[in-house]
């Protein structure tokens, strides 16, 4: 193919359905995405993905790959779309999530596809891992989170293990995909580690495997202990933040109004010092007026506050900074 040449159909009506099939259990796959399977006359993906919606199968032709053949899938799937044929690419989880929704994208854009070229591309939503294992769990992710994938194959080791370091600092709730594998065992010992210099050693950790699916296990471990569970292919491992908790085999994170409603009265009194419908105090505008009123240097606050002392400097200029 001519990455120059807009790339034309050889026959009209194709169509590319990235379709996310959820965790793997038929209650958690969409109307949608059952829909586009249906709709699709091919049916290209990784063999463990096939086999979760084998009798969704019959009559179509389906082309089974290995996980590595991540292009050639896409490749595949763009020349049946060309024939006029309707592709179903699926993909466990969501598409867009370490799936195969860009590897995709990639792979049309050089072959020289655009939107209006005639083959239609649709994402179809799947919930991802770490909606379906944050569900089993309780409610780990309900403050700032973010994923992480431990896979060193197409991402240099260094990147990973920045990402750790400033998430683990930033006290964010992680979800890490792909954490070990037969042949990758160290990245998880290597992730704990970064994250022990910035986390409490009891932080919870959630370990779940194969979500949804016959062999679903969950443990619950700590920050300090997580290396010795149960890890492999199919796990997501859930790291909480400083405020998460565990009870009665619920994993937890605040949402943070304790800090600005009091709940122990069973009512929503306001905290001393904090307006209902407002900012807290300790939001932007108060904590900028904090610290415009303390009398303190820059680099004391940045210690403080734990943040760059350029940025607290320019805080404390407001509006008289020089622009
Ligand atoms: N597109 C998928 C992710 C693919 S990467 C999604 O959105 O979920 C593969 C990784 O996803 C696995 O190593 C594991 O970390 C996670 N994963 C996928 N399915 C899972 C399941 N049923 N239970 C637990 N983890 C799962």
């Amino acid at each position: 193919m001519n990455p120059t040449e807009p790339l034309r159909p050889a026959i009209p009506g194709g169509r590319i359905m990235l379709v996310g099939l959820g965790p793997g259990a038929h209650e958690h796959l969409t109307a949608r995405a059952r829909a586009a399977i249906a709709e699709a006359d091919t049916v290209i993906g990784y063999v463990t993905y096939i086999r979760l919606v084998a009798e969704l199968l019959e009559g179509k032709e389906v082309i089974r790959k290995s996980m590595t053949e991540e292009l050639d899938r896409a490749i595949e799937a763009l020349a049946r779309a060309r024939q006029g044929r309707k592709v179903a690419l699926i993909s466990s989880g969501d598409a867009g999530v370490y799936g195969m929704a860009g590897p995709t994208f990639e792979v049309l854009f050089q072959a020289g596809w655009t939107p209006d070229s005639g083959i239609e591309v649709e994402i179809v939503p799947g919930a991802s891992a770490l909606n379906t294992c944050a569900a089993l769990v309780g409610a780990p992710l309900t403050h700032d989170f973010c994923a992480i994938s431990l896979s060193d194959l197409l991402t240099p080791w260094p990147t990973i293990a920045r990402r750790l370091d400033a998430v683990a600092y930033a006290d964010f709730v992680v979800a890490l995909y792909n954490p070990r594998s037969g042949r990758r065992t160290g990245q998880i010992v290597e992730a704990q580690r970064l994250f022990l210099r910035h986390r409490d050693p009891a932080t919870p950790v959630a370990i779940v495997k194969s979500a949804y699916r016959p062999k679903q296990r969950i443990e619950f471990t700590t920050l300090e202990r997580m290396t010795e569970a149960d890890i492999g292919m199919l796990t997501t491992v859930l790291i909480g933040n400083s405020q998460t908790f565990v009870r009665d085999g619920l994993m937890v994170t605040p949402r943070g109004y304790a800090s600005k409603y009091a709940l122990d009265a069973g009512e929503r009194a306001t905290v001393d010092g904090e307006q209902s419908g407002r900012s807290l105090s300790t939001g932007l505008e108060g904590w900028l007026a904090t610290i415009r009123a303390s009398g303190r240097s820059a680099t004391e606050l940045a210690d403080t506050y734990r943040l760059p002392e350029a940025y607290i400097r320019v805080a404390l200029a407001g509006a008289e900074a020089p622009v």
